[in-house]
Protein backbone atom coordinates (compact mmCIF):
# COMPACT_ATOMS: atom_id res chain seq x y z
CA UNK A 1 0.00 0.00 0.00
CA UNK A 2 1.55 3.53 -0.50
CA UNK A 3 2.08 6.11 1.95
CA UNK A 4 -1.49 6.55 4.03
CA UNK A 5 -2.05 10.02 2.48
CA UNK A 6 -1.87 8.76 -0.99
CA UNK A 7 -3.40 5.40 -0.71
CA UNK A 8 -6.71 6.92 -2.23
CA UNK A 9 -4.79 7.98 -5.40
CA UNK A 10 -5.02 4.95 -6.82
CA UNK A 11 -7.11 3.31 -4.60
CA UNK A 12 -6.53 -0.60 -3.30
CA UNK A 13 -7.88 0.16 0.32
CA UNK A 14 -9.93 -2.53 0.31
CA UNK A 15 -10.13 -6.07 -1.99
CA UNK A 16 -12.12 -4.74 -4.23
CA UNK A 17 -8.56 -2.81 -5.50
CA UNK A 18 -10.66 -0.85 -7.52
CA UNK A 19 -7.66 1.66 -8.28
CA UNK A 20 -9.65 5.14 -9.04
CA UNK A 21 -8.47 8.35 -7.60
CA UNK A 22 -10.93 9.11 -4.79
CA UNK A 23 -9.58 12.32 -4.16
CA UNK A 24 -11.24 13.48 -7.05
CA UNK A 25 -14.54 11.82 -6.72
CA UNK A 26 -16.45 8.84 -5.32
CA UNK A 27 -15.72 6.92 -8.40
CA UNK A 28 -14.96 3.68 -6.50
CA UNK A 29 -17.31 0.65 -6.06
CA UNK A 30 -17.97 1.96 -2.03
CA UNK A 31 -18.80 5.48 -3.92
CA UNK A 32 -16.82 7.17 -1.56
CA UNK A 33 -14.82 9.55 -1.31
CA UNK A 34 -11.43 10.55 0.26
CA UNK A 35 -13.04 12.40 2.85
CA UNK A 36 -14.41 11.27 6.45
CA UNK A 37 -18.18 10.18 6.57
CA UNK A 38 -19.35 9.16 9.31
CA UNK A 39 -23.23 8.94 10.43
CA UNK A 40 -23.12 8.79 14.12
CA UNK A 41 -21.15 8.93 16.82
CA UNK A 42 -23.14 7.49 20.25
CA UNK A 43 -22.30 5.79 22.89
CA UNK A 44 -23.88 1.95 22.60
CA UNK A 45 -24.18 -1.11 24.42
CA UNK A 46 -25.33 -3.77 22.20
CA UNK A 47 -21.85 -5.14 21.74
CA UNK A 48 -20.30 -8.85 23.55
CA UNK A 49 -20.26 -7.95 27.26
CA UNK A 50 -16.22 -7.72 27.45
CA UNK A 51 -16.60 -5.05 24.63
CA UNK A 52 -17.11 -1.42 26.72
CA UNK A 53 -18.36 -3.25 29.77
CA UNK A 54 -20.80 -1.77 31.99
CA UNK A 55 -20.39 2.14 30.20
CA UNK A 56 -20.40 0.98 26.77
CA UNK A 57 -18.23 2.15 23.54
CA UNK A 58 -18.51 4.97 21.72
CA UNK A 59 -18.89 3.71 17.81
CA UNK A 60 -18.50 5.82 14.76
CA UNK A 61 -20.68 4.35 12.27
CA UNK A 62 -19.05 4.92 8.83
CA UNK A 63 -21.33 5.56 5.84
CA UNK A 64 -21.45 3.59 2.97
CA UNK A 65 -19.02 0.28 3.13
CA UNK A 66 -17.19 -2.14 0.50
CA UNK A 67 -19.88 -5.13 0.92
CA UNK A 68 -23.42 -4.50 -0.17
CA UNK A 69 -25.41 -7.09 1.41
CA UNK A 70 -28.59 -7.78 0.34
CA UNK A 71 -29.97 -8.06 4.12
CA UNK A 72 -27.53 -5.51 5.66
CA UNK A 73 -29.51 -4.88 8.95
CA UNK A 74 -27.40 -0.82 8.65
CA UNK A 75 -28.29 -0.37 5.13
CA UNK A 76 -29.82 3.23 5.70
CA UNK A 77 -26.07 4.36 6.42
CA UNK A 78 -24.39 1.50 3.97
CA UNK A 79 -26.06 1.13 1.18
CA UNK A 80 -24.43 3.15 -1.61
CA UNK A 81 -27.68 3.82 -3.52
CA UNK A 82 -28.53 6.32 -0.69
CA UNK A 83 -27.02 9.41 0.51
CA UNK A 84 -27.03 8.97 3.99
CA UNK A 85 -27.65 11.84 6.37
CA UNK A 86 -25.65 13.17 9.00
CA UNK A 87 -21.95 13.16 6.78
CA UNK A 88 -19.85 14.64 9.73
CA UNK A 89 -16.45 15.47 8.52
CA UNK A 90 -13.57 15.14 10.19
CA UNK A 91 -13.90 17.80 12.71
CA UNK A 92 -17.24 17.23 13.43
CA UNK A 93 -16.73 13.30 14.28
CA UNK A 94 -12.92 13.60 16.38
CA UNK A 95 -15.16 16.54 18.34
CA UNK A 96 -18.17 14.16 19.05
CA UNK A 97 -16.04 10.96 20.13
CA UNK A 98 -13.84 13.81 22.44
CA UNK A 99 -17.45 14.46 24.06
CA UNK A 100 -17.68 11.28 24.72
CA UNK A 101 -14.63 10.18 25.99
CA UNK A 102 -14.85 13.18 28.37
CA UNK A 103 -17.74 11.76 29.84
CA UNK A 104 -16.01 8.92 30.99
CA UNK A 105 -15.93 6.16 28.05
CA UNK A 106 -13.39 4.24 27.45
CA UNK A 107 -13.47 2.32 24.39
CA UNK A 108 -13.95 3.66 20.64
CA UNK A 109 -15.27 1.49 17.88
CA UNK A 110 -14.98 2.03 14.23
CA UNK A 111 -17.87 0.12 12.74
CA UNK A 112 -17.61 -0.69 9.06
CA UNK A 113 -14.39 1.67 8.31
CA UNK A 114 -12.77 -0.96 5.89
CA UNK A 115 -13.39 1.78 2.69
CA UNK A 116 -12.11 4.28 5.12
CA UNK A 117 -8.63 3.12 6.56
CA UNK A 118 -6.70 6.20 6.17
CA UNK A 119 -9.51 7.79 7.93
CA UNK A 120 -9.86 5.52 10.96
CA UNK A 121 -5.72 6.30 11.40
CA UNK A 122 -6.03 9.95 11.27
CA UNK A 123 -8.64 9.77 13.37
CA UNK A 124 -6.35 7.56 15.95
CA UNK A 125 -3.81 9.91 15.40
CA UNK A 126 -5.33 12.49 16.13
CA UNK A 127 -6.65 11.63 19.76
CA UNK A 128 -3.40 10.54 20.62
CA UNK A 129 -1.90 13.48 19.94
CA UNK A 130 -4.26 14.99 22.09
CA UNK A 131 -3.51 12.29 25.19
CA UNK A 132 -6.62 10.22 24.47
CA UNK A 133 -5.68 7.06 24.64
CA UNK A 134 -9.11 4.81 24.84
CA UNK A 135 -9.16 1.04 23.71
CA UNK A 136 -9.21 1.20 20.24
CA UNK A 137 -12.01 -1.56 18.07
CA UNK A 138 -11.44 -2.10 14.97
CA UNK A 139 -15.53 -3.58 13.78
CA UNK A 140 -15.48 -4.27 10.09
CA UNK A 141 -17.30 -6.78 7.75
CA UNK A 142 -14.19 -8.67 7.57
CA UNK A 143 -13.93 -7.63 3.50
CA UNK A 144 -10.60 -6.21 4.54
CA UNK A 145 -6.82 -5.45 2.64
CA UNK A 146 -4.14 -7.22 4.53
CA UNK A 147 -1.90 -3.89 3.29
CA UNK A 148 -4.76 -1.60 4.77
CA UNK A 149 -4.19 -3.32 8.36
CA UNK A 150 -1.11 -3.88 8.48
CA UNK A 151 -1.07 0.11 8.38
CA UNK A 152 -3.22 -0.46 11.25
CA UNK A 153 -0.82 -2.32 13.37
CA UNK A 154 0.15 -0.85 16.99
CA UNK A 155 -3.13 1.40 16.87
CA UNK A 156 -5.73 -1.17 16.74
CA UNK A 157 -6.13 -2.46 20.27
CA UNK A 158 -9.07 -5.22 19.48
CA UNK A 159 -10.36 -6.38 15.96
CA UNK A 160 -14.01 -7.37 15.87
CA UNK A 161 -14.00 -8.84 12.42
CA UNK A 162 -17.22 -10.71 10.89
CA UNK A 163 -17.02 -14.19 9.27
CA UNK A 164 -19.74 -14.40 6.81
CA UNK A 165 -18.92 -16.75 4.21
CA UNK A 166 -16.86 -19.43 3.72
CA UNK A 167 -19.10 -20.65 0.37
CA UNK A 168 -18.27 -18.00 -2.49
CA UNK A 169 -21.33 -18.42 -4.47
CA UNK A 170 -23.28 -17.47 -1.16
CA UNK A 171 -20.56 -14.24 -0.69
CA UNK A 172 -21.35 -13.32 -4.51
CA UNK A 173 -25.28 -13.82 -4.13
CA UNK A 174 -25.81 -12.11 -1.34
CA UNK A 175 -22.94 -9.31 -0.32
CA UNK A 176 -21.92 -9.25 -4.22
CA UNK A 177 -18.00 -10.40 -3.18
CA UNK A 178 -17.48 -13.91 -4.36
CA UNK A 179 -13.81 -13.86 -3.24
CA UNK A 180 -14.93 -13.14 0.21
CA UNK A 181 -14.18 -16.24 1.81
CA UNK A 182 -10.34 -16.01 0.65
CA UNK A 183 -10.24 -12.25 1.56
CA UNK A 184 -11.87 -12.38 4.73
CA UNK A 185 -9.62 -15.48 5.79
CA UNK A 186 -6.62 -13.66 4.87
CA UNK A 187 -7.40 -10.47 6.48
CA UNK A 188 -8.41 -12.18 10.00
CA UNK A 189 -5.06 -14.34 9.63
CA UNK A 190 -3.52 -10.66 9.35
CA UNK A 191 -5.25 -9.02 12.50
CA UNK A 192 -4.34 -12.90 14.48
CA UNK A 193 -0.40 -12.09 13.60
CA UNK A 194 -0.94 -8.60 15.13
CA UNK A 195 -3.29 -9.28 17.98
CA UNK A 196 -2.97 -12.84 18.87
CA UNK A 197 -5.96 -15.07 20.60
CA UNK A 198 -5.70 -13.90 24.30
CA UNK A 199 -8.17 -11.72 24.93
CA UNK A 200 -6.87 -9.01 28.17
CA UNK A 201 -8.81 -8.25 30.42
CA UNK A 202 -8.80 -5.13 32.88
CA UNK A 203 -10.32 -5.09 36.77
CA UNK A 204 -13.31 -4.00 35.41
CA UNK A 205 -13.80 -7.58 32.87
CA UNK A 206 -13.54 -4.91 29.79
CA UNK A 207 -11.50 -5.93 27.03
CA UNK A 208 -8.55 -3.88 25.79
CA UNK A 209 -6.88 -6.36 23.56
CA UNK A 210 -7.78 -9.16 21.40
CA UNK A 211 -9.39 -10.57 18.72
CA UNK A 212 -13.34 -11.12 18.59
CA UNK A 213 -14.31 -12.81 15.48
CA UNK A 214 -18.27 -12.34 14.72
CA UNK A 215 -20.51 -14.93 12.40
CA UNK A 216 -24.23 -13.75 11.67
CA UNK A 217 -26.24 -17.17 11.23
CA UNK A 218 -28.21 -16.53 8.30
CA UNK A 219 -31.93 -18.71 7.49
CA UNK A 220 -30.77 -22.34 5.60
CA UNK A 221 -27.43 -21.74 5.80
CA UNK A 222 -26.25 -23.95 8.51
CA UNK A 223 -23.82 -26.13 6.29
CA UNK A 224 -22.10 -22.30 5.49
CA UNK A 225 -21.74 -21.46 9.56
CA UNK A 226 -20.36 -25.05 9.99
CA UNK A 227 -17.95 -24.57 6.84
CA UNK A 228 -16.75 -20.98 8.61
CA UNK A 229 -16.36 -22.53 12.09
CA UNK A 230 -13.97 -24.95 11.06
CA UNK A 231 -12.19 -22.92 8.93
CA UNK A 232 -11.88 -20.80 11.72
CA UNK A 233 -10.76 -23.75 14.15
CA UNK A 234 -8.75 -25.33 11.14
CA UNK A 235 -6.45 -22.34 9.61
CA UNK A 236 -6.79 -19.40 12.77
CA UNK A 237 -7.20 -20.92 15.92
CA UNK A 238 -9.39 -23.00 18.41
CA UNK A 239 -8.34 -20.70 20.92
CA UNK A 240 -9.83 -17.64 19.08
CA UNK A 241 -13.05 -16.22 20.72
CA UNK A 242 -16.76 -16.86 18.88
CA UNK A 243 -18.94 -14.42 18.66
CA UNK A 244 -22.05 -16.56 17.19
CA UNK A 245 -25.30 -14.05 16.29
CA UNK A 246 -28.54 -15.35 16.39
CA UNK A 247 -29.96 -11.38 15.41
CA UNK A 248 -30.40 -11.92 12.07
CA UNK A 249 -33.89 -10.62 10.88
CA UNK A 250 -35.06 -9.73 7.49
CA UNK A 251 -34.84 -5.81 7.03
CA UNK A 252 -37.78 -4.47 4.57
CA UNK A 253 -35.33 -5.03 1.44
CA UNK A 254 -35.92 -8.57 1.85
CA UNK A 255 -39.13 -9.26 3.25
CA UNK A 256 -39.98 -11.11 0.04
CA UNK A 257 -36.64 -12.84 -0.71
CA UNK A 258 -36.77 -16.58 -0.72
CA UNK A 259 -34.30 -17.78 2.25
CA UNK A 260 -33.72 -14.00 3.72
CA UNK A 261 -37.44 -13.15 4.04
CA UNK A 262 -37.37 -14.84 7.90
CA UNK A 263 -35.58 -14.90 11.17
CA UNK A 264 -33.80 -18.22 11.92
CA UNK A 265 -35.21 -20.47 14.14
CA UNK A 266 -34.49 -22.22 17.13
CA UNK A 267 -33.49 -25.43 15.71
CA UNK A 268 -31.16 -23.40 13.07
CA UNK A 269 -29.57 -21.46 16.33
CA UNK A 270 -28.87 -25.04 17.94
CA UNK A 271 -27.13 -26.57 14.64
CA UNK A 272 -24.59 -23.96 14.74
CA UNK A 273 -24.14 -24.29 18.50
CA UNK A 274 -23.28 -27.40 17.86
CA UNK A 275 -21.14 -26.99 15.13
CA UNK A 276 -19.39 -24.56 17.14
CA UNK A 277 -18.71 -26.94 19.74
CA UNK A 278 -17.81 -29.82 17.11
CA UNK A 279 -14.95 -27.59 15.89
CA UNK A 280 -13.89 -26.99 18.85
CA UNK A 281 -14.06 -23.56 19.20
CA UNK A 282 -14.71 -23.17 23.15
CA UNK A 283 -14.70 -18.88 24.04
CA UNK A 284 -16.75 -16.80 23.06
CA UNK A 285 -20.33 -15.85 23.17
CA UNK A 286 -24.01 -16.80 21.86
CA UNK A 287 -27.23 -14.93 21.87
CA UNK A 288 -30.56 -15.28 23.32
CA UNK A 289 -33.06 -15.81 20.57
CA UNK A 290 -34.68 -12.60 20.85
CA UNK A 291 -32.02 -10.78 19.94
CA UNK A 292 -33.39 -10.72 16.84
CA UNK A 293 -35.94 -7.75 18.47
CA UNK A 294 -33.40 -5.92 19.86
CA UNK A 295 -31.05 -4.75 17.07
CA UNK A 296 -33.03 -2.34 15.31
CA UNK A 297 -31.41 0.74 14.69
CA UNK A 298 -32.64 3.88 13.56
CA UNK A 299 -29.57 6.22 12.05
CA UNK A 300 -32.16 9.38 11.39
CA UNK A 301 -31.80 10.10 15.40
CA UNK A 302 -28.52 11.14 17.28
CA UNK A 303 -29.30 7.96 19.49
CA UNK A 304 -29.35 5.13 16.80
CA UNK A 305 -30.44 2.22 19.42
CA UNK A 306 -32.85 4.35 21.87
CA UNK A 307 -36.07 3.36 20.64
S1 LIG B 1 -12.15 1.22 -0.75
FE1 LIG B 1 -13.79 1.66 -2.26
S2 LIG B 1 -12.74 2.52 -4.09
FE2 LIG B 1 -11.17 1.59 -2.74
S3 LIG B 1 -10.89 -0.49 -3.52
FE3 LIG B 1 -12.46 -0.63 -1.92
S4 LIG B 1 -14.45 -0.38 -2.92
FE4 LIG B 1 -12.85 0.30 -4.36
Amino acid sequence: MPPIADAFINCKICPRECGVDRTRRACGYCRTDSECHVSSVCIHQGEEPVIGGISGICNVFFNHCNLQCLFCQNAEISHCSTNPQPDFGFDQTLKQIIEILDQGIETVGFVSPSHLVPIVRRLVEALKQKSYNPTFVYNSGGYDSVESLKNLEGLIDIYLPDFKYADSQLAKSFSDAADYPEKALSAIKEMYRQIGSSLILNDKGRAERGLIIRHLVLPEQIENTRRVLNTIADEISQNVHISLMSQYYPTDSVLKHPILGRSITKSEYQQAIAAMEEAGLHRGWIQLLDSQQNYRPDFSKNHPFEY
